[in-house]
């Protein structure tokens, strides 16, 4: 064997891992998958599940068949803390040994930073991992009398998905259009502006959803009250009928316990030729995590996720690993149950700036269609086989 990787997470990015370190070794590394969860929700296409086009169970995805078919080990657990020196993962129940580690934890959640609710509340969802709390926030919706306001505060960037406020705005539209057409959404943006998509989205806010959306930029919370569910920024104090508090974002848990946070507090640096942290050379970081400066999306963490799996296996067989790495990234977003429009780019290794570079060019929709709606559902349904068979 040429070692023993143990991977911690089984979202998109370490799942993908896990399956290409095994395949691409051709079963020569041995590699472990720690994770809490009984099996997988995608956060892509959970917006559609608060506008009523989908159920979380079409979201939800067995593992069985990925640790199957590729021999991956695994155990049901969290990682609690890392031992660095001795290259030991602690989990609530006993210990592992990794030749090298790969961390792919997701996003952790500050709530600190929210004046007046500075620790989760249970009747005001994030419904920012996919599972319970959509459904919540999706019965909370439903639940709203004709005619409510539905609030939802987006936090200052980087966060996971920055269209994916903006998406289920026009989601949660689309069923008041429908059910409850006296009803409004406001957005409170604590950005200056949006950040993907912005024409687009705007097409969708001045248009279809004219009389229901409220779009505020620049809107930081100053003061939040969970019980009222009002929220008052600089302009303005807005009372909720359902509140959605998007919380600020930061890299996941176990990459602040083992010391591995080394941007601005909240995210983790790597190198993009490995995602080796610039900290420590045997741990790998990818997905949400990391700083990169690209959008923190499931296309990406899977491109991560392949980059970092060819690198560990030159490596660990005495090789270099491919100094110019390329990937793209394709980010759809409905606007109703059934038009959808994309951002595309691709992006290069730059040696120079030791980043990734968007390359010239890339590609945006001239408006959302149904026939882009249909391009939306194939993306889903060719990264959930990627990842998960
Ligand atoms: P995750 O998928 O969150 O996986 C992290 C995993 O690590 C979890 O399973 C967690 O249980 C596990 N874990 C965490 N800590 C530990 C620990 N200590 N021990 C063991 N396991 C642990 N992206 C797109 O590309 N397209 C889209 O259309 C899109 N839509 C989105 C819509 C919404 C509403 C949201 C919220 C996100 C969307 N995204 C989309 C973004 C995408 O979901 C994330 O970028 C992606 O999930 C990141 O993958 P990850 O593996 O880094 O994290």
């Amino acid at each position: 064997p040429l070692g023993h990787v143990v991977v911690v997470g089984a979202g998109f990015a370490g799942l993908t891992a896990a399956k290409y370190l095994r395949d691409w070794s051709m079963g020569n590394l041995k590699v472990t998958v720690i994770e809490p969860n009984p099996q997988f929700i995608s956060c892509p296409q959970s917006n559609l599940v608060l506008g009523g086009s989908r159920t979380l169970d079409d979201l939800s995805f067995s593992y069985a068949l990925s640790r199957k078919q590729h021999g991956i080990d695994w155990v049901q657990d969290t990682v609690t803390s890392v031992d660095l020196t001795n290259k030991q993962v602690q989990l609530t129940r006993g210990h592992l040994h990794y030749d090298r580690l790969v961390l792919a934890p997701g996003v952790d959640f500050n709530y600190a930073s929210i004046t007046g609710m500075t620790t989760p509340v249970t009747d005001i969802p994030h419904a920012w991992k996919a599972g319970l709390q959509t459904l919540q926030l999706r019965q909370q919706l439903e639940q709203m009398p004709d005619g409510g306001v539905f609030v939802m505060t987006i936090p200052p960037g980087p966060y996971r998905c920055p269209p994916g406020p903006y998406e289920r705005a026009c989601q949660v539209a689309h069923y008041f259009k429908q059910q409850k057409p006296r009803s409004k959404v406001v957005i409170l943006d604590a950005n200056a502006d949006i950040v993907s998509k912005k024409g687009l989205f705007l097409q969708s806010f001045q248009g279809a959803y004219k009389d229901l959306i409220e779009y505020h930029n620049n809107s930081t919370i100053l003061q939040l009250d969970p019980v009222s569910k009002t929220v008052k920024t600089d302009f303005e104090s807005v009372k909720a009928d359902v509140l959605n508090v998007i919380p600020p974002q930061l890299a996941g848990k176990v990459t602040q316990v083992a010391g591995l946070v080394n941007v601005d507090q909240r995210w983790c640096e790597v190198d993009f030729v490995t995602y080796a942290s610039t900290l420590q050379p045997d741990v790998h970081i990818i997905g949400d995590s990391i700083s990169a400066g690209l959008p923190k999306s499931a296309h990406m963490a899977t491109s991560h996720a392949k980059v970092c799996a060819a690198a560990i296996i030159a490596m660990q067989t005495g090789h270099a690993p491919n100094p110019l790495p390329v990937f793209a990234n394709t980010c759809y977003s409905f606007v109703d149950d059934q038009q959808a429009m994309h951002v595309a780019n691709v992006y290069r290794y730059d040696p120079v700036k030791k980043s990734m570079v968007s390359a010239e060019g890339g590609g945006v929709s001239a408006k959302a269609s149904v026939q882009e709606g249909e391009y939306a559902q194939a993306w889903a349904q060719n990264i959930w086989a990627d990842t998960l068979t």
